[in-house]
């Protein structure tokens, strides 16, 4: 994968759930702030659970 901006964010390829940083993910309590890269080793999609390399950064 590319190196990501702190502010990327990125897309399910299975579900089409969008990870938004400045967000972050209120099921798995991740902070507002927090980049994809430093997402906890056992993320995952919060809603079809699948891995961070199922993930692709998304460009807007
Ligand atoms: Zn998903």
């Amino acid at each position: 994968m590319n190196r990501l901006a702190d502010d990327t964010k990125l897309e399910c390829r299975i579900c089409w759930y969008v990870y938004d940083p400045d967000i972050g993910d209120e099921v798995e309590q991740i902070s507002p702030g927090t980049p994809f890269l430093e997402l906890p080793g056992h993320w995952r999609c919060p809603q079809c659970d699948a891995e961070p390399n199922a993930f692709i950064p998304v460009s807007d």
